[in-house]
């Protein structure tokens, strides 16, 4: 999907804040969210979104909306890093499917690092059951 496509109403970001689908949630306000991701390339890989937008991507979103956002990809990787205890955390978002862009609507990627423990690859992998992600979640909820 190029930079420019228009906003898909049924990307699978909008089903979860639409409560059509299910996901292991971390935080919640009126505008943001926060949950696991089931393809995770780290224990504790999680995803911020924002409910009340439909940017595909950086350049659809207002000002604004950007500073809800990562304030909220502050607080949840504040909570990552104090309930996983990891060596560093990364920060990710792309835009476009060339850039390694799967789910067309904005969101960042908060993704613990180990030492010694190689990154999964972005986009491969298998899914983890929501069973397996919970008590993850529940340790990063516990440090929120
Ligand atoms: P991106 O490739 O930057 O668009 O990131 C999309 C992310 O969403 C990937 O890391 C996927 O693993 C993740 N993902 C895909 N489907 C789901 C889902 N149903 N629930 C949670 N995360 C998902």
């Amino acid at each position: 999907m190029s930079l420019n496509e228009p906003y898909d109403r049924d990307n699978i970001f909008a089903k979860i804040i639409r409560g059509e689908m299910a996901c292991v949630k971390l935080y919640e306000t009126d505008d943001v969210l926060a949950f696991m991701d089931v393809f995770p390339q780290s224990k504790g890989h999680c995803l911020v979104v924002h409910k009340n937008t439909e940017a595909t991507n950086l350049f659809d979103m207002t000002t604004a909306g950007l500073a809800e956002i990562i304030g909220a990809v502050q607080k949840v990787a504040a909570a990552v890093k104090g309930g996983m205890k990891p060596d560093g955390v990364r920060i990710a978002q792309f835009n476009g499917a060339p850039a390694g862009q799967t789910v067309y609507h904005l969101h960042f990627h908060i993704i613990p690092v180990y030492d010694g423990e190689p990154l999964g690859q972005h986009g491969a992998g298998g899914p983890t059951a929501a069973e397996a992600l919970e008590p993850i979640a529940a340790a990063i909820r516990a440090a929120l």
